[in-house]
């Protein structure tokens, strides 16, 4: 469907028309009079003049109704088509959508076939948009929507019904198979990365269902079902997918609840960091220390970083509370052993914000960390997202002396040859492969996989979430030396001991006693 272009008809410029209309059947008939009767017009009687001027105005009456009516016919089509298609798509808009989410509800009804409603939703888009530009935005959405429309059905219905985010209607008979099969199809296509003008973009999506008439009738219900399904894809985890069930209204409400508690939380000071030490197997040593942000709240208690974590960055908050994170634990590495290093979390948003190496570089200055001192941990998703410029970043990064950690590697869906293209110093074998390392030989052979490729690469490596001795003597045994998990030390406050921070500040003085609890 094209989009709508707008037909500029201005009130005046419809009234000149209809005036216009009016007046030329007058002048049409005066016109035919004239014909027809020559000279004898004037020898008329009165009230024959009165007549044949009343069925002249009558005339001109009808032209103007007529340009009127067709006026109004072509301005309901152009309102019609305004508020039912999304202009940049040309695909239903959110209104339209609820039409026709009604008008399924009640096919469904009459004949008991169900009908889902799938809600797709690009995650990040508002950043995404935000870091590539608007234009590059739009024109990933088109493609997103071409590539969508592809992998439907033809008898669905597809709506855009936000930024990001897309409505599907598909009858259960043209699934033609299993609803999670579908599903996971579609979604393993439409995370392919997307040729933009300019580079490669990867993205990840989230899918909420909801089952019609079983989860609702009601158009607006089921949309809002969908999307508390969506939510809880996505706290999931990437590109994943649920099906409403009851219990998600209660969630969406802790959600909203901690989206409105993080500003205040962040103003009143409830943040603070957690330090995990991370061990170099061979020496018994402690190398360095990776900074976990923890959530006290007054009422609440600790709230998990995953809860929040995800809310900040769909919300924005996450740069404030990323900047807080970064000189906090930059400004934490005077009071921990010199030859330790801080390893700092840096989200995906906070990582492609406009000026994220001055941010480094302005918290080194003041802080007075040296960069051989500060790690950045930084997922592979994050790297994907605009690959060009993620390797620009790196490599500044790199210039910096500033060493950066793949983290939970292994998880991402990205193909490996980026990392010939990244300047980084160590992959972070995720926690996933170590937990089940002693139970699952596939497990052992992708950790082995990527020791191996570390050593290729020439950087270093690191697993993390050890809990066992058995996973720390596999994980020796296939070559990965430096470790960190509960087995070696929880995450916990630094406790700066009496005296300690006066002479912290005096930087002659030797290395400051820290203990973590
Ligand atoms: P992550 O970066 O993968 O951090 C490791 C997580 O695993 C931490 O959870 C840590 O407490 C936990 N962990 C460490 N050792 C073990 C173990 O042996 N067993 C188990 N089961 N877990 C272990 P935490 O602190 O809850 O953080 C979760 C995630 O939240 C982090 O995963 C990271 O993605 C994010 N996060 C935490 N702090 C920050 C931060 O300051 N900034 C950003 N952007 N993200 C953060
Ligand atoms: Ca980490
Ligand atoms: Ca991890």
């Amino acid at each position: 469907m094209p989009a709508v272009s707008n037909p500029k008809r201005t009130p005046l410029f419809r009234l000149i028309t209809i005036a216009s209309s009016a007046m030329g059947s007058f002048i049409l008939g005066l016109w035919g009079l004239r014909f027809g009767f020559g000279d004898g017009l004037a020898g008329m009687p009165a009230g024959t003049i009165a007549g044949i001027i009343a069925a002249l105005c009558a005339l001109s009456a009808g032209g103007a109704a007529l340009s009127f009516f067709a006026g109004v016919d072509e301005s309901a089509e152009y309102v019609f088509k305004e508020t039912h298609f999304d202009k940049l798509t040309g695909l239903l808009s959110r209104p339209a959508m609820v039409g026709k989410t009604a008008a399924a509800a009640s096919e469904t009804i009459r004949t008991g076939e169900p009908v889902y409603l799938i809600d797709i939703d690009i995650d990040r888009f508002k950043q995404i948009n935000d870091s590539i530009g608007y234009s590059h935005g739009d024109e990933l959405i088109r493609v997103f929507t071409e590539r969508l429309k592809e992998n439907m059905p033809e008898d669905a219905v597809i709506g855009r019904i936000g930024a990001g985010e897309f409505a599907v209607l598909l009858p259960d008979r043209d699934l033609r198979g299993s609803l999670e099969g579908f599903l996971e199809k579609l979604i393993n296509q439409m995370m392919e990365p997307y040729q933009l003008q300019t580079h490669l973009q990867s993205v990840s999506m989230s899918v909420g269902i909801v089952a019609m008439p079983k989860d609702g009738v009601d158009p607006v219900l089921v949309l809002r079902r969908s999307n508390l399904a969506l939510q809880n894809a996505r706290a999931s985890g990437i590109g994943n997918w649920s099906v409403f069930h009851a219990d998600m209204g209660r969630v969406a409400d802790y959600r909203q609840w901690i989206e409105s508690e993080l500003k205040t939380a962040f103003d009143r000071g409830d943040f603070s960091l957690h330090y995990q030490p991370q061990l170099d197997l061979p020496s018994g040593r402690v190398v360095g220390y990776e900074a976990l942000i923890r959530w006290k709240h007054p009422e609440r208690g600790m709230i998990p970083p995953m809860e929040f974590i995800p809310i900040a960055e769909e919300t924005g908050m996450i740069n404030p509370i990323g900047e807080w994170v970064l000189r906090k634990a930059c400004s934490d590495a005077q009071y921990l052993p010199e030859d330790c290093f801080v390893a700092v979390n840096i989200s995906p948003v906070q990582f492609m914000t406009r000026d994220f190496v001055g941010l480094v570089r302005e918290t080194m200055a003041s802080t007075g960390i040296k960069p051989s001192r500060l790690e950045l941990e930084i997922t592979e998703t994050a790297m994907m997202q605009d690959r060009d410029r993620a390797a620009v970043i790196l490599r500044q990064l790199a210039d910096m002396g500033i060493s950066v950690a793949v983290d939970d590697f292994g998880t991402g869906y990205s193909n490996l040859s980026y990392l010939i293209d990244f300047s980084f110093g160590k992959l972070k074998i995720d926690r996933s492969f170590v937990s089940r390392i002693d139970t699952d030989s596939s497990s052992g052979a992708v950790v082995s996989t990527i020791v191996g490729l570390s050593r290729a690469l020439g950087v270093g490596i690191i697993a993390e979430g050890v809990e066992t001795e058995s996973q720390a003597t596999l994980l020796r045994a296939a070559g990965c030396e430096v470790v960190q998990g509960y087995l070696y030390g929880r995450p916990a406050p630094l406790k700066i001991e009496l005296g300690q921070m006066r002479s912290a500040h005096a930087r002659r003085e030797p290395a400051r006693l820290v203990s973590l609890q």
